[in-house]
């Protein structure tokens, strides 16, 4: 299913499946209007009807979308179908694509850049943003759910993952000192699974605030990272930010009854409408995705054509580049 939604979604979607066209795969497509697309062609934002065909799909591309005017009912179509298909483990890799771009200088000065490439597993269904905030005296409590479930798998996920990938270290990002019951609940469960499962994986666990700095200060030291809800969330805009922006930075949401690929930015509303987006955040979660129905050989194709566009000097205005959304889909293309 693609749900391009609005904003720069529907210009950085279409970019991506006019690239992936080029792959000459017999991928069967539904398109579905979601948020203010879908308000304005189907009367809400996501319809029960969206949601069913998503779960009948083996995938989802999904665009981006739009904060709702105040005076518009609204549910949310990226919270609703993260719920509705339990979709638990939110995946984020982070590698500067072309040197240039990276933000990552040498440590030591003349030095050689050091290579940040992490991916990270976020918690992806609870945390904080089970969203339940209470008015107390003088001020707000805000709730913060972690249940030893949806720890278990998401910490199952991450070493299947990194065994899938090739990968040898996993991460768990905590602040258990502080959180001692909540956090200390993640981290014991990591422990309980990593003992049981990851015998040829190298396992450790680290508080979030060292890890922030050690992104930065020791890039090469990290693989992949296992984290909580929010922990993830601002640590995987941090990894973006290193490695070249947010037009950059793709996702793959994964659940127990679907999969669900969008880039991490949002709708980008400054700069909607212009045809500038830089598609290439959509079309690595595009590779992610052909990775994940089954076409390895297609989505090394794909992404082989991104990072070569790149490495030529082809991009968005985002990385100084002089190619609108479409131009640079068509480099990409001409590059299969
Ligand atoms: P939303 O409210 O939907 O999250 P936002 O503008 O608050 O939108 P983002 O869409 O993530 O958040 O954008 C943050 C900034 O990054 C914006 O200034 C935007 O111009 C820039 N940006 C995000 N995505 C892209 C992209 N694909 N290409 C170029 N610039 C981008």
């Amino acid at each position: 299913m693609v749900a391009a939604g609005d904003g720069i979604g529907p210009e950085v979607v279409e970019a991506t499946l006019y690239a992936m066209d080029g792959l000459g795969l017999d991928l069967e497509l539904y398109i579905e209007p979601v948020g203010m697309a879908g308000v304005q062609e189907r009367g809400a934002p996501i319809t029960d009807e969206t949601v069913e065909i998503a779960r009948d799909m083996d995938a989802i591309l999904f665009g981006a979308v739009e904060k709702p005017p105040p005076d518009v009912d609204y549910r949310s179509p990226l919270l609703t179908l993260r719920k509705e298909l339990e979709l638990y483990a939110n995946v984020r890799p982070a590698r500067p694509l072309v040197p240039t771009h990276s933000r990552l200088g040498p440590v030591v000065p003349g030095g050689p850049v050091p290579q940040l490439d992490v991916v990270i597993v976020r918690e992806n269904t609870e945390g904080l943003y089970v969203r339940r905030e209470h008015v107390i005296e003088d001020g707000v409590m805000a709730e913060r759910v972690i249940t030893r479930k949806a720890s278990e798998r998401v910490h199952r996920f991450a070493f299947e993952w990194a065994r899938a990938h090739g990968r040898t270290k996993v991460t768990c990002v905590h602040k258990a000192n502080l959180l001692r019951r909540s956090d200390g609940l993640f981290l014991e469960t990591f422990e309980e699974v990593a003992r049981d499962i990851a015998a040829d994986i190298e396992w450790s666990d680290m508080h979030v605030d060292a890890m922030a700095a050690a992104m930065v200060t020791d890039p090469g030291s990290q693989d992949v990272l296992v984290t909580p809800n929010l922990y993830g969330d601002i640590l995987s805009d941090l990894a973006a930010g290193l490695c070249g922006g947010l037009g950059l930075a793709p996702s793959g949401s994964y659940g127990e009854d679907g999969a669900l690929f969008e880039p991490v930015h949002g709708s980008a509303p400054d700069i909607a409408g212009q045809g500038i987006a830089d598609p290439v955040a959509c079309m690595l979660s595009g590779v992610m995705m052909l990775d994940h129905l089954g076409h390895p050989e297609a989505a090394r194709r794909l992404e082989g054509a991104v990072l070569d566009a790149l490495a030529s000097g082809v991009s968005t205005p985002d990385l100084g580049g002089e190619h609108g959304t479409l131009g640079f889909a068509e480099e990409v293309r001409e590059r299969l």
